[in-house]
């Protein structure tokens, strides 16, 4: 009755992560199809994290640096974040290394095409795709197809937008073993501005100008911000420009629909993987797929209930957001004071959702405790106006 046991709608970060994980997670046997329009061989992005850990794809990480420079508002230093490795993931070579292992997966099959249309079986049994006039059906379906981004007024709804460049000097102008986390010694423009240094030898770096806003602006507006930062920061006038990416990360509290029905499973940036505060969302879409799998070892369904600390750390994510929102303070203010007052690994453990409430009650205590204040007073009663209007 079914064609597969699971199909996965879009095969980029949380799709083939989330296959991996049920290879790795003895679901050899299952019936698994992938489909996706694209057929992922441009390096169409480059992934960052930290991670304590080594990560099940550590093999094919292109860099890692143990050393960060923090640039803020009169405070530079470099940090050393141990046990936490800054680690880059080039788009290109996730997605060959997963082909190759799709490949060696005699149970998992990969489709090009267009999804056109995700919906129940009409014996409420299981779920069906449409590709073109094709249909198949499947026990569970997890899209990760590309949502649009969240523009519901009632939530804070930021985006991360950026222009990165891999680019080449002449000379050799960079130090490989520190990558700049942040930098915003640069016009802040009355949002939030930072640039990105990620070195990859002396001569070669990839550098990102990125933007905490509500609009995206004209390529230019980034092209000469980037071009002035290369020029001062490293006296370069000329060099050559390898590789460009642009990408937008949303940046929102607005709730992202996990179960939109009772076989079908949103995942990845589309089932609400992106940190709203930070944006960063691989290794998010990598926990994600292990609960996925954790859970229908337990009960043979995929969904599974957010823990309560998760709800604590959403109510963080949200103020952070008002407090840029509203301009309350600036964020090169805010992530200073971060970053000065407290060790980089609790700032990362902390991102990560992964602190107890006395590390959360520190770094609360190193932000504008006023202006934080106020900013919690507005997103405690927001929510509480939400939560009381969908009871009714
Ligand atoms: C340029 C860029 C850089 C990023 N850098 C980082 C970073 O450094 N660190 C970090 O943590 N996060 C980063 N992100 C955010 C996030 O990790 C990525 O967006 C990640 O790829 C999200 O995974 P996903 O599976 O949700 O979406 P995607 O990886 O975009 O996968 C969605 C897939 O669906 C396919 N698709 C869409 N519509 C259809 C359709 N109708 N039919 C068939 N297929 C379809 C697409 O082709 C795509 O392959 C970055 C994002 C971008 C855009």
């Amino acid at each position: 009755m079914f064609d597969y046991d699971y199909i996965i709608a879009g095969a980029g970060a949380a799709g083939l992560n989330l296959a991996h994980a049920l290879g790795r997670g003895g679901f050899d046997s299952a019936r698994v199809l992938l489909i996706d329009r694209d057929d992922k061989t441009s390096n169409d992005r480059t992934w960052c994290f930290w991670e304590a850990e080594e990560n099940v794809l550590e093999s094919i990480m292109h860099r890692s640096w143990v050393n960060l420079a923090f640039h803020g508002v009169g405070f530079s230093q470099v940090l050393r974040p141990q046990p936490y490795r800054y680690k880059m993931l080039r788009g290109i070579d996730f997605y060959e290394h997963m082909r190759g292992w799709l490949r060696a997966q005699s149970n998992m099959q990969m489709l090009r095409g267009e999804v056109a249309h995700i919906e129940e079986m009409a014996d409420g049994q299981g779920a069906v795709v449409w590709v073109r006039e094709r249909c198949f059906r499947a026990r569970y379906v997890f899209n990760s197809l590309t949502p649009p981004l969240p523009t519901d007024v009632r939530h804070h709804n930021f985006l991360q937008h950026f222009l990165g460049w891999v680019i080449c000097a002449p000379r050799a102008c960079f130090d490989p073993d520190v990558a700049t986390l942040m930098d915003f010694r640069i016009e802040q423009g009355g949002d939030t501005r930072f640039v990105y240094v990620l070195p990859l030898d002396e001569r070669r770096a990839l550098v990102e100008y990125t933007i905490f806003s509500e609009v995206l602006l004209p390529r230019d507006a980034y092209v000469a911000p980037l071009r002035r930062y290369v020029e001062q920061q490293f006296g370069l006038e000329r060099y050559e420009i390898e590789h460009e990416e642009f990408g937008v990360i949303p940046m929102s509290d607005a709730p992202r629909v996990r179960r939109p029905s009772a076989h079908v499973m949103n995942i990845g940036v589309a089932g609400g993987a992106s940190k709203p505060s930070t944006g960063y969302t691989f290794v998010r879409t990598q926990r994600q797929a292990v609960r996925i799998v954790d859970a229908l070892h337990r009960s043979g369904v995929p969904f599974y209930t957010d823990s309560l600390s998760s709800r604590r750390f959403g109510v963080f994510d949200s103020t952070l957001l008002n407090v840029l929102t509203n301009r309350r303070i600036s964020g090169a203010q805010v992530f200073t004071e971060l970053f000065r007052k407290n060790p980089a690994a609790r700032i990362f453990r902390f991102l990560d959702e992964d602190t107890r409430i006395d590390e959360d009650l520190r770094i609360m205590s190193s932000v504008h405790i006023p202006e934080f204040t106020r900013a919690l007073g507005v997103v405690l009663k927001k929510k509480f106006q939400r939560d009381s209007g969908d009871a009714s």
